[in-house]
C-alpha cells in the first residue's frame, strides 16, 4: 500500500513490540524472577513505559495516523486500526506529563499502604494514601471525560464504548433479581464438599490441568503454563501466550478451575487472525468480551453435568482411589456449591456478581464523590450484609481484600460481570449450531473452540465489544440469558 499507511504501520507494530516485551517481563515478575531481581524490574518496566507513552505522544505518530485515516479504500480492519490508535493516543495527550508521573508514584504509594493496612488490619493505615489517589483519579476523570461522566472516562479504559447511563440500569436490574434468588440458595441446604478436601498430590493436580489445558485446544507450541500466586494470562504475543495457574493441595477446584478460566482467555489470544498482529487492534474490544471466554470456559463448560461425566474418570486416574466414592452429578454439585464467601475471588458463580455489584456501585459514588473513603468500611459492610446476608469480621475481610483499587483501577470491576452475563448469551446462541453437551460429554472441544475461534476470536477488536456480541448472540446486552443460565443450572442442583 501506500508511504502513508507504511508510515502508521511502522508506529502501530511499535507500540504493538513495545507492549509485548512489557508482557512479557510481567510475566517474568510473576513466575520466574528471583526475589532479588524485582528491584532491577521494576526500573525495567518503568523506562519502557516511558519509552512508549513518549513513542504514543509523539507529534509525528498523530500525523501519521491522520495521514493514514485519511487514505481512500481502507478496509474495515485498516478503519478499525487507525480508530484505535487514536484512540489510545489522543487518551495519551490529554494526560500532562507531571500528572502522569504524580499518578504512577500516588499508585506505587498506595498499594504499599494497602499491604502494610492489610497486615495491621487497620483501614486507618490505608485510608490517606486512598484519599490522595482518589483526589488523582477525579482530576484524571475530568480530564478525560468530554461530555461523558467521569465513571465513563474510567470505565472507557476497559470497556471502550460503554456508558454509565446504560451500564447502570442493567446492573440494577440484575441485582434485582439476583439477590433474591442468591438467598434462596444460601438459605438451601449445602452440598457436601468434603470429596474435595481431601489432599491432592501437588504433581499430580498439575499434571491434571495439562491435560485438561490440551484437551479443550490451548497450542503449547505457541504458549505455556506456569505457576504463579495469582493466576493470570499475558505474554509476548498470539505467538505467545502464557497462562498461570496455582496449586491448593487441600482443595482440588483451585489448580483445575484456575486453569481452565485461564485457558479460556489463552485461547482467545491464540486465536486472533494473523493478519492483526502487531496492530493496534490485536486484542480483545474489551475486558468483559475477554472475560466472557474464560468465564465460559471455566462455568459454562467447566461446571456443567457433562463435563464431569468426561472427566471423572480421567481424575481417577491421575487421583487414584479418592473419587471413588462418588459419581459426575456429586462432583458437579460440589464444584458449584454456593455459600456466603466473604471474599470475591473465593466465591461461586451466583454470589459472584454480588461482590462485583457492590463494588460497582462503591466505586461510582467514589468517583462522583458522594461517599467519601472515610466511609467506605461502614458503606461497604453495610451492602454485604444486605446482598450476602453476611458481616466482614474485619477490614481485611471487607472494603481491603482487593488490589484493584490500591492501584488505581476504578471502573475495572464490572467487566467482571459483563464477562458472565456475555458468556451466558454465547451459550444461548452457541446452542442453536451446536450440541455443546453431548460434545463435553465425548471430550470434543475442538467443534466449541472453531465457533468461538471463527465468530470472536479472530476478529479480534477490529469492532467494539457491544456490536460484536449484538452480531454473535443476535441480541444486545441483557440479564436474561445469564439469569436463566443460573436459574435452570442451580434450579436444577439444588431443587428450589
Ligand atoms: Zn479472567
Amino acid at each position: 500500500m501506500t508511504d502513508a499507511w507504511g508510515a502508521f504501520e511502522a508506529r502501530m507494530n511499535e507500540q504493538s513490540d513495545l507492549g509485548g516485551i512489557m508482557g512479557l517481563l510481567g510475566w517474568d515478575e510473576q513466575t520466574m524472577c528471583p526475589p532479588g531481581g524485582r528491584g532491577a524490574r521494576a526500573h525495567h518496566g518503568a523506562t519502557l513505559a516511558a519509552i512508549a507513552h513518549q513513542r504514543l505522544v509523539d507529534p509525528a505518530y498523530g500525523e501519521a495516523i491522520e495521514a493514514a485515516a485519511a487514505l481512500p479504500d481502507l478496509t474495515v480492519a485498516q478503519q478499525a486500526m487507525v480508530r484505535e490508535a487514536r484512540r489510545s493516543r489522543d487518551k495519551a495527550t490529554k494526560l500532562p506529563e507531571a500528572f502522569v508521573r504524580a499518578m504512577a508514584q500516588q499508585r506505587s504509594a498506595t498499594n504499599q499502604a494497602w499491604e502494610h493496612a492489610r497486615e495491621t488490619t487497620r483501614f486507618e493505615d490505608y485510608r490517606p494514601a486512598l484519599e490522595q489517589l482518589m483526589r488523582l483519579k477525579v482530576e484524571e476523570a475530568d480530564l478525560l471525560k468530554g461530555d461523558g461522566t467521569r465513571y465513563d472516562a474510567l470505565l472507557d479504559d476497559f470497556e471502550p464504548g460503554m456508558r454509565l447511563e446504560r451500564l447502570q440500569p442493567l446492573l440494577a436490574s440484575l441485582r434485582e433479581r439476583l439477590v433474591p434468588f442468591a438467598q434462596t440458595l444460601l438459605d438451601a441446604p449445602a452440598p457436601d464438599v468434603s470429596v474435595l478436601e481431601q489432599g491432592f498430590d501437588r504433581d499430580r493436580q498439575y499434571a491434571f490441568s495439562l491435560r485438561v489445558l490440551e484437551d479443550l485446544g490451548f497450542d503449547f507450541e505457541h504458549g505455556r503454563q506456569d505457576l504463579s500466586t495469582h493466576p493470570f494470562t499475558g505474554g509476548a504475543a498470539p505467538s505467545d501466550v502464557r497462562l498461570t495457574t496455582r496449586v491448593w493441595e487441600d482443595w482440588l477446584p483451585a489448580c483445575l478451575y484456575a486453569t481452565v478460566h485461564e485457558c479460556g482467555h489463552g485461547l482467545y489470544e491464540q486465536g486472533h487472525s494473523r493478519e492483526l498482529w502487531r496492530t493496534s487492534v490485536c486484542g480483545a474490544p474489551s475486558l468483559g468480551l475477554h472475560e466472557s471466554q474464560s468465564r465460559f470456559y471455566e462455568n459454562v463448560i467447566g461446571r456443567s453435568l457433562p463435563f464431569w461425566e468426561h472427566y471423572l474418570p480421567v481424575a481417577r486416574e491421575f487421583f487414584p482411589g479418592q473419587l471413588d466414592g462418588v459419581d459426575a452429578m456429586a462432583m458437579q454439585r460440589a464444584v458449584c456449591r454456593v455459600a456466603r464467601t466473604p471474599i470475591r475471588v473465593e466465591s461461586d458463580e451466583v454470589t459472584y456478581n454480588l461482590h462485583i455489584l457492590l463494588r460497582f456501585e462503591l466505586e461510582v459514588d467514589l468517583i462522583e464523590e458522594r461517599v467519601a473513603v472515610a466511609d467506605l468500611p461502614e458503606v461497604w459492610n453495610a451492602r454485604m450484609e444486605q446482598y450476602l446476608g453476611y458481616t466482614p469480621k474485619d477490614d481485611v475481610e471487607g472494603v481491603m481484600q482487593d488490589v484493584h483499587w490500591s492501584e488505581g483501577l476504578f471502573g475495572y470491576f464490572p467487566t467482571y460481570t459483563l464477562g458472565n452475563l456475555y458468556s451466558a448469551a454465547i451459550r444461548e446462541a452457541m446452542v442453536r449450531d451446536l450440541q455443546i453437551d453431548d460434545l463435553v460429554r465425548a471430550g470434543e472441544f475442538a467443534p466449541i473452540l472453531a465457533w468461538l475461534r471463527e465468530r470472536i476470536h479472530a476478529v479480534g477488536a477490529v469492532p467494539l465489544g457491544e456490536d460484536l456480541m449484538r452480531e454473535v448472540t443476535g441480541k444486545p446486552l441483557e440479564i436474561d440469558s445469564f439469569m436463566t443460565y443460573l436459574e435452570t443450572r442451580y434450579g436444577a442442583l439444588y431443587g428450589v
